[in-house]
């Protein structure tokens, strides 16, 4: 008995058609990096039939989605060396430049290659200032091996609708590519809530997986990936009995507690604390004590269970992610891309 996340495709498509709804000119980036937030390659490209482009951030991401599709690959980190350069090349990626240093391994190619130059407009992570970037630009204007395809910036605080970063950061990008055709600045919050920021390519990562950036409105989005696991063993604990490391919960009265197969071994999130909701026969019941590396404990009250019955962790409609993320004090996109290789991910309806 172990724990599975199942990948329901109905779900992901249903997500997509959220983002063409949102978005409905604009061509669409999906974002597949670190194993499509954990929901596994290769369960989830079948399903991205309209996806006009996918997105990684290593050449080790690339080379595994190159054996399972033929649409253009982003690489959203670039090349560093001339052998990087070579085996983008030989991938077919997309490359995007995001630093100097990048302009002369890129001016050396080869072969004709589609570069995606990045703009900082205020995350101050990746990309390129716009002294930086006319430099660039006047660079690569003379290499007729590089097509500029896109020129992209990412916003620092999408998620938080009115903070003044969102339109300082839009305004900037306007600003450097004023007039320009090729243009993608939207991440999931983005599209979700600064209409005039989806130019003509959108980059919907989270929301395709169904968790909301946004902690008031879900959008309609559907949980993709449902955590589960089974019941391995059922005690009664009397009033003042504790359970689990360090003794952090004691019981109030008698009850039944449950011990369900999953753990922090598992990606189930160690700062879950006390209270967290976890789904046993269709009731909310509350995590109690440490998450331990292989098991956690669930008060159930007097609800009658069975060995091997299963919990569901979340990717419910009654128990999202982003409510285990709340909990411990992380965000969904940490808790899907951390589920570990222990558990099974398989295909569902
Ligand atoms: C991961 C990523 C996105 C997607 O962000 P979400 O919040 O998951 O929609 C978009 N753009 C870039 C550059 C990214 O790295």
């Amino acid at each position: 008995m172990y724990a599975i996340a199942t990948i329901s495709q109905s779900a992901l498509l249903h997500n997509f058609s959220v983002v063409k709804k949102y978005a409905p000119q604009a061509k669409i980036v999906a974002m597949i990096k670190a194993n499509a937030y954990g929901h596994h390659i290769d369960l989830v490209i079948p399903l991205l039939e309209n996806a006009d482009v996918l997105a990684v951030s290593e050449l080790k991401e690339a080379k595994k989605l190159r054996e399972i599709t033929d649409k253009p690959i982003l690489l959203l980190s670039g090349v560093y060396s001339s052998e990087e350069l070579q085996q983008a090349i030989d991938l077919n990626c997309h490359c995007v430049v995001h630093h100097t240093s990048q302009i002369t391994l890129i001016n050396n190619t080869t072969q004709a290659l589609n570069v995606w130059l990045k703009a900082d407009t205020g995350m101050h992570r990746l990309g390129l200032s716009s002294g930086q970037y006319q430099e660039c630009l006047s660079s690569f204007k003379t290499n007729p091996l590089i097509n500029i395809t896109c020129i992209m910036s990412h916003f620092a605080c999408a998620d938080k609708r009115n903070h003044p970063m969102n339109q300082m950061q839009f305004e900037a990008f306007n600003t450097l590519t004023d007039n320009k055709n090729n243009r993608s600045m939207a991440n999931s919050a983005a599209i979700l809530s600064l209409s005039k920021s989806l130019f003509d390519k959108v980059r919907p990562g989270i929301m395709l997986y169904g968790a909301s950036p946004f902690t008031d409105n879900d959008f309609t989005l559907k949980p993709v990936m449902q955590l589960c696991a089974p019941i391995i063993s059922i005690k009664v604990l009397q009033a003042g009995e504790s359970v689990g490391y360090d003794s952090t919960w004691i019981a109030g009265k008698q009850t039944t507690v449950v011990t369900i197969g999953i753990g922090y071994g598992d990606g189930y999130p160690r700062g879950a604390r006390n209270g967290t909701p976890v789904l046993i026969s269709g009731t909310l019941c509350p995590l109690v004590g440490r998450v331990s590396m292989d098991m956690i404990a669930v008060d159930i009250g007097n609800k009658k269970v069975s060995i091997g019955d299963k919990a569901i962790l979340w990717g419910d409609k009654r128990l999202r992610v982003e409510t285990i993320a709340q909990y411990s004090n992380t965000i969904s996109y940490e808790l899907l891309s951390n589920v570990s290789a222990r558990v099974s991910v398989i295909s569902g309806q």
